[in-house]
């Protein structure tokens, strides 16, 4: 499962190869993959071809590229956009993607963008730019399990006036991820009033972490290396937390995110060259997650697993001790 370090090499990828382009041709190879995009595959292809890409954005572990409507505009250079505001004449739209368990989107040229890979679910052309880079591009969308899927969405203003996302200055989000929170890696994102509705719960503090109305894009891994990282058990009760704990445990997942994106800031361009089916998410060095008897790295207690919420918790019983009352 993509978590957003992974979510946010994609974008970057995409920011890099794909914007500026006008979508030129759609091809769904499975309708199943458009099966949230209201109208089914027809109309998907029809709100694609001759959009231009203007951006690629991501709010937690939602992903998703900005579309304007050339048809019957002047085709205006990128940077003319005042902050916040959408592109004059053309209406904005967003197609949204999904990787779910093994989604992946890839953009190759040349030769390799008329082969078709396995588990090719869908596929855009994409026209030449003018200028140095000239070549048309493909962006295909694999995906193995299919629990993955595209959809073009309209979109919507933020309540707060903030950019929808990394990415873009545009303060619109797509309406299916309107009631996201914003992510810990955002410069909009109100640290404060976060810490504060943190505490306002009554829950433990990893099933807080995982709600993405609260906070998004911190997913089982991430949860469980930032518990860790804060020597904070996951069942510990939010209204418990004193501020301060609850500012260090939103710190230390942001910092294994950053940690995680550092590591894996190269891989989408390995990916780009590299389609031969393989998953495309990087290693991960990770403290506690997937590490049930080992020692753990700060004190060499055993680190235990247990059941949660149909997954796993991963723990240090010295390091992060179970809470009392504690709120499983
Ligand atoms: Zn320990």
């Amino acid at each position: 499962m993509p978590e957003l370090p992974e979510v946010e090499t994609v974008r970057d990828g995409l920011a890099r190869h794909v914007t500026g382009r006008t979508v030129t041709g759609v091809e769904v190879l499975r309708d199943y993959s458009v099966r949230r995009h209201e109208g089914g595959p027809d109309s998907f292809r029809g709100q694609l071809v001759g959009q231009r890409v203007g951006a690629a954005v991501r709010r937690g572990k939602y992903l998703w590229l900005l579309l304007e409507d050339t048809s019957g505009t002047q085709d205006a250079p990128p940077g003319d956009v005042p902050d916040g505001a959408a592109p004059a004449g053309g209406h904005v739209t967003a197609l949204m993607a999904h990787l779910g368990m093994s989604g992946q989107l890839l953009v190759r040229s040349g030769s390799a963008a008329v082969e078709k890979v396995p588990h090719l679910r869908v596929r855009l052309e994409l026209s030449g730019l003018a200028g140095e880079d000239d070549a048309p591009r493909t962006l295909d969308f694999v995906d193995q399990r299919t629990f993955g899927h595209l959809s073009v969405t309209d979109l919507a203003p933020t309540p707060d006036g903030a950019p929808g996302g990394w990415g873009s200055p545009l303060a619109e989000i797509p309406e299916p991820a309107a009631h996201i929170a914003r992510d810990l890696l955002d410069p909009a994102l109100r640290r404060d009033e976060l810490a504060r509705a943190v505490r306002r719960r009554r829950t433990g503090i990893k099933r807080a972490l995982l709600d993405q109305r609260l906070v998004s894009g911190v997913g089982n891994i991430y949860a469980d290396e930032a518990l860790w990282r804060a020597g904070l058990h996951y069942a510990r009760p939010t209204d418990t937390l004193r501020l301060a704990e609850a500012h260090r445990v939103l710190d230390a997942a942001e910092e294994v995110m950053r940690e995680a994106l550092a590591q894996g800031g190269t891989s989408f361009d390995e990916l780009y060259v590299n389609v031969n089916g393989q998953s495309g998410y990087f290693s991960r060095s990770l403290a506690v997650y997937g590490r049930e008897g080992e020692a753990c790295t700060r004190c060499g207690a055993l680190v235990r697993r247990d059941e949660f919420m149909n997954r796993s918790s991963y723990t240090c019983p010295v390091c992060q001790k179970v809470p009392r009352n504690a709120r499983w």
